[in-house]
């Protein structure tokens, strides 16, 4: 067995392989970038090696450093991960010529999968159903029309090199063909530096579901069953479980035995994953292979009941599969949400800082439902430019799969994160989607449900009850704490609606502890005629200064995220989000005649919208421009962001330059 496992990779994969190498006793080695002297796996890890800058391609994907510090610390394996160097074939090569054991496939096969032509080939070969397509390169804008036109439409262009979603287009008539083989080709080079393109069938609202595979170096092989991960932002995972809604026991057995003959056809030799795309008739199709540990693959540990990385760690040390493919049942469901440090509501643009607050919800097993958070995060820690915006994934597993969307309802509900822009308001909106719940889904899913973008929803109905009674109690706690007589009437302006709220005497007295914020808030909605006063009955322990206010409402266990604003809080509650100040009926009625301060007029700015590098300015002063025209390319987290200009206009002025860090708003340009 190995003794000492060194992780080649940051985050919560990391932290995550650590994990599982101290519970089996292995003793384990960090490496890390100077961005990352300070991060969680380095202080997991029982020792930690500097291998460089910030940017991972001096440090992270610089094998040599790696193998260095194997040696230096006398590491006999190291684990890849995933992205960095986990799907490099020379890496694992350069392993093995230096005697230290690679926690992944034999190199061959990642050869043979990392490339998307030649492992549809393979797979074609070991009577694995493929997308129907050409399975070539092709070398001209002319022969890819040609060859669309047998396709039929619409098509795919895809970088036979390509990952993350990078470098495809979809094209439903020639002219897009033409256009989309440039695009493609020249992203293909810039992203991979391989400009081979292929084209296949698009298939239409088709769902992405991939067949977890596991293997020895004794030529056994067995699957785990699937992992459906149809819920995509431009091609790119956000939500994945297990087992999927869609797939029947035929299905799956199919999916499965194909995904073991593709495995086998290349003397697969640990965990991997062959992804597939399935039409409405279920009909699969195969994409691509993945070998190595999937960042989905929680899921798969839960409803299977074991531990992929263990597994991994013990055929890669030359054991044989402990298990046989009648071994493996599926139990109970188990849904994932990747958290990104994106900002929903800028179209999902990067977002970094300090981690002002982080505070997980409720881990563990309650009431027969685990909830498991894998982060590579604390609070206090740092969200840097340099690494993917990925912090963490929230897993729940339940009986049912109902109960594990309701059970990550909650749990987003009571993720306290602060300090940055996040996407758990889109989760937390996404969990209460009936289309999603009710698991009628498509890759197309957040397209067609979001065609506008994310906007936070507007409070109505139970929502704005909860966050009623929230804002009430802790107004009511800082006048009742500030010495103010703790009768009032007074009105609660808050959202779109005016919520009223007339405080009955005996109401209220019975608040101001801190055990006892129980008793009633009463509304009447927009004070509508002959509407009749509701009472909410509330009750929780929170204090000022916790981040989340978590307690009942109406017997129902509510967690609203809570942050100080000025003369009033900021709450968020499924998503949604307001700012509310409670105000007295007289300072309301003033605050009815006050000026409405304007916001400065920066339409004749470009402004910086995230923290990020200035990669190059397409304008010079002087030169006019219009809508629609690149003015800048900004990086941040691994994407580059085109800036295109809003209006017609003539550049006046340019206040940065290539290479300049920005803030979020920093001025780029100015118009006339
Ligand atoms: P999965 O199928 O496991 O979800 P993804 O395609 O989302 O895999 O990639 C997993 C991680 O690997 C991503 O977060 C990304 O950082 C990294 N990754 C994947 N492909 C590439 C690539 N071509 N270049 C750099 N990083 C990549
Ligand atoms: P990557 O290496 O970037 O992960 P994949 O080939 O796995 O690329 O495709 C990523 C996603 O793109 C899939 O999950 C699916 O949503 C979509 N996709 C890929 N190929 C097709 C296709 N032929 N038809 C429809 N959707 C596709
Ligand atoms: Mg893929």
């Amino acid at each position: 067995m190995i003794k000492k496992l060194l992780i080649a990779n940051r985050g919560e994969i990391a932290c995550r392989v650590i994990r599982t190498a101290k519970r089996l006793g292995i003793e384990t080695v960090a490496v890390y970038s100077e961005a990352d002297r300070d991060a969680l796996h380095v202080y997991m890890a029982d020792e930690a090696v500097a291998i460089g800058p910030a940017a991972a391609a001096q440090s992270y994907l610089v094998m040599d450093k790696i193998i260095e510090a194997a040696k230096e610390t006398g590491a006999d394996a190291i684990h890849p991960g995933y992205g960095f160097l986990s799907e490099n074939a020379a890496f694992a090569k350069a392993l093995k010529k230096a005697g230290i054991i690679f926690v992944g496939p034999n190199p061959k096969a990642i050869e043979a999968m990392g490339d998307k032509i030649e492992s549809k080939k393979l797979a074609a070969a070991a009577k694995v159903s493929t997308v129907p397509g050409y399975l070539g390169v092709i070398e001209t804008p002319e022969e890819a029309v040609k060859i669309a036109d047998d396709i039929g439409y619409p098509v795919m262009i895809k970088a036979s090199a390509g990952g993350g979603g990078k470098g495809m287009r979809i094209a439903y008539s020639s002219d897009e063909v033409a256009e989309g083989f440039a695009s493609s080709q020249s992203e293909a080079k810039s992203s991979f530096g391989d400009d081979r393109v292929f084209i296949e069938k698009f298939i239409e609202e088709p769902r992405h579901i991939e067949i977890q595979v596991l293997g020895d170096k004794h030529g056994n092989v067995i699957h785990l069953g699937e992992r459906e991960c149809s819920i995509q932002r431009r091609n790119q995972k956000v939500l994945e479980e297990a087992p999927s809604p869609f797939l029947d026991e035929k299905t799956r057995a199919a999916m499965g035995a194909e995904a073991v003959a593709l495995a086998k056809a290349v003397d697969y030799d640990s965990a991997g994953t062959v992804e597939f795309i399935v039409d409405k008739d279920k009909n699969f199709y195969f994409l691509e292979m993945n070998t190595r540990l999937q960042v989905e693959h929680p899921v798969t540990e839960f409803v299977t009941g074991l531990d992929l990385v263990e597994q991994m760690l013990k055929v890669a040390s030359g054991e044989k599969l402990g298990l046989k493919q009648k071994d493996v049942t599926l139990t109970g469901s188990a849904i994932e949400s990747r958290i990104y440090a994106e900002d929903p509501v800028r179209n999902f643009l990067p977002s970094t800082g300090r981690l002002v607050h982080f505070r997980p919800p409720f881990l563990g097993t309650e009431n027969g439902i685990t909830t498991r958070l894998d982060t590579g995060v604390e609070e206090g820690g740092e969200i840097s430019v340099y690494y993917d915006p990925m912090i963490a994934k929230l897993v729940t597993y339940a009986p049912t799969r109902i109960e594990a969307i309701d059970a990550m309802g909650q749990a987003l509900d009571a993720f306290a994160i602060d300090g940055f822009r996040h996407n758990i308001p889109f989760l937390a909106v996404l969990m209460r989607n009936e289309r999603w719940r009710s698991g009628d889904i498509s890759t197309k899913f957040i397209a067609e449900e979001f065609p506008d973008g994310f906007a936070p929803p507007v409070p109505e109905g139970r929502v704005r009850d909860v966050l009623a009674a929230v804002s009430a109690s802790i107004d009511h706690l800082s006048t009742t704490a500030a010495g103010s007589p703790s009768r009032c009437t007074g009105s609660l302006s808050a959202f779109p609606v005016t919520v009223w709220s007339s405080w009955a005497t005996a109401t209220w007295s019975a608040f101001g502890s801190r055990a006892a914020i129980s008793r009633c808030v009463r509304r009447s909605a927009e004070r509508a005629p002959g509407e009749s006063e509701r009472t909410i009955e509330l009750n929780s322990n929170w204090w000022f200064g916790e981040p989340v206010f978590e307690g009942t409402v109406d017997g129902e266990p509510v967690a609203v995220q809570v942050r100080s604003i000025l003369n009033g809080v900021h709450l968020t509650y499924q998503g949604v989000e307001v700012p509310v100040r409670v105000f007295t009926e007289r300072e309301a009625n003033y605050l009815a005649v006050m000026p409405v301060k304007e916001k400065p007029d920066m339409s004749k700015f470009l402004l910086c919208p995230m923290p990020g590098l200035v990669v190059s300015l397409a304008v010079e002063e002087g030169q006019e421009v219009s809508a629609g025209e690149t003015l800048c390319v900004v990086e941040a987290m691994k994407m580059e962001n085109v800036l295109k200009s809003e209006v017609d206009g003539i550049v006046s002025k340019i206040h940065a330059e290539p290479g300049d860090s920005l803030n979020v708003d920093a001025v780029i340009l100015e118009f006339e």
